[in-house]
């Protein structure tokens, strides 16, 4: 019997998805006027506890508007994450300021001890303002990725950010949704405890709006300013006058009609995605060579993707990737440095060790929010299967069709 496939992360539209976007087409308002943008605006602003929230194109977008709100600009340095999603740090370039990148800790989130040694030993204080010494130039801002779904530390984070007057801008594309459970933040969602949050509702993430994104924040100022750029920085609506250059990345009707009904199924994605991780986890735990990785203690993470650790003496990663591929089983290495792509090979880099680690070791294993308890079974045996025929003996190499499909942009 041909076995089914089982995809690393797609869509679940079964909710109201066909009800509200069928309104919108009913209604005609399909574009960036009609009422669903709006009420999708409050609603995430309410679910997170933001006081305001402005819908964009995407997260990509969203990470761009958030950094110009901050008022990064090209003399400025601001510190990223090399093990992520390179749209974190894209928009950095967008703007011509310098990304310059920063290790992760043991949650792959970027970590603030680091960040705190490189403004102490690497920058001085000059006008108010933290200069770099090597370039000279103003460090403006952070971004900080919650990798997975796992929140950064926030509490370091933020204590540091403030003694140094660094904006925090926190890059929770992948993170709706994960919040604080204890602490100083008990209660607060990733995206909300820096000066402004981003979300991305790409088909590959927790909820969709096929593709769109969320700027939070709450600092008025900031929320109507990310409104003024994301809609062409117009001032007037009747004369069309504009006072700076601005952008379209408005979100459409169409898109909030569906990022409400995803927004509505929310929480019990999470209950799968949590009940998911718990069964495999038990089951990985009892297989020699691999290690499930965990949250920080104190949070409730939304549990986005998972992530396997393959390294502690058993297959090593691009086998795993291979063997489930064979039978039929998607999953994903861990992206590569940002600072080893092309664009960024000249920037600097600060003390890089953990992130080139985990950046070998770790694979994506499915975590569709209709992901069954029979396949997580299917995909845990394979790895027991794996364990049992002796590390390193599939022959062949990791090849690009093994883990290239549906929506793999984060
Ligand atoms: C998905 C993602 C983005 C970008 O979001 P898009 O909506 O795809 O533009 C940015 N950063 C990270 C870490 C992501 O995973």
């Amino acid at each position: 019997m041909e076995e089914t496939f089982i995809p690393l992360s797609v869509p679940n539209l079964k909710g109201n998805e066909l009800n509200y976007v069928t309104r919108a087409v009913e209604t005609e308002w399909v574009s960036t006027g009609g009422p669903y943008v709006d009420e999708f605006e409050h609603a995430v602003a309410d679910y997170v506890h933001a006081k305001g929230a402005v819908s964009c194109q995407n997260g990509t977008s969203g990470i761009h508007t958030a950094l110009l709100v901050s008022g990064v600009t090209s003399d400025d340095v601001v510190l990223v994450p090399a093990l992520t999603f390179i749209a974190a740090v894209n928009p950095v370039a967008y703007i011509g300021a310098e990304p310059v990148f920063m290790d992760c800790d043991d949650s792959l989130c970027m970590d603030p001890e680091k960040v705190e040694r490189f403004c102490r030993e690497e920058c001085e204080t000059a006008d108010g303002h933290l200069i770099e010494k090597t370039s000279g130039r103003r460090v403006k801002a952070v971004v900080v990725v919650h990798v997975f779904g796992n929140m950064a530390d926030m509490e370091r984070l933020m204590q540091i950010a403030g003694k140094y007057g660094l904006t925090v801008i926190e890059d929770a594309t992948e993170a709706i949704g994960t919040f604080y459970e204890e602490g100083i933040y008990a209660g607060k969602y990733a995206g909300t405890i820096g000066d402004l949050g981003v979300y991305s509702f790409n088909g590959n993430k927790i909820i969709t709006t096929g593709g769109g994104g969320m700027i939070v924040s709450d600092n008025g100022e900031y929320v109507k300013r990310a409104k003024h750029l994301t809609t062409q920085a117009k001032s007037d609506e009747l004369y069309y006058t504009h006072d700076e250059i601005g952008y379209n990345y408005r979100m459409t009707n169409l898109q909030a009609a569906l990022g409400l009904a995803q927004l509505e199924q929310l929480e019990a994605f999470i209950a799968v995605k949590r009940e998911n991780y718990e069964r495999y986890r038990e089951a990985v735990a009892d297989i020699p060579g691999f290690r499930l990785m965990d949250v920080r203690e104190g949070t409730r993470s939304n549990r986005w993707f998972y992530a396997l650790y393959c390294g502690e003496g058993g297959p090593d990663r691009d086998t795993v990737i291979r063997y489930l591929s064979q039978h039929r089983v998607q999953s994903r290495p861990i992206w590569g440095l940002i600072c080893d792509q092309k664009p960024y090979r000249k920037a600097r880099r600060y003390q890089i060790e953990k992130a080139a680690d985990y950046q070998g070791h770790v694979v994506n294993l499915p975590c569709s929010s209709n992901l069954t308890p029979e396949e997580v079974c299917r995909v845990t045996e394979m790895l027991r299967q794996l364990t049992a025929s002796g590390a390193g003996q599939i022959p062949g190499e990791c090849s690009r069709s093994d883990v290239a499909g549906a929506e793999n942009g984060g």
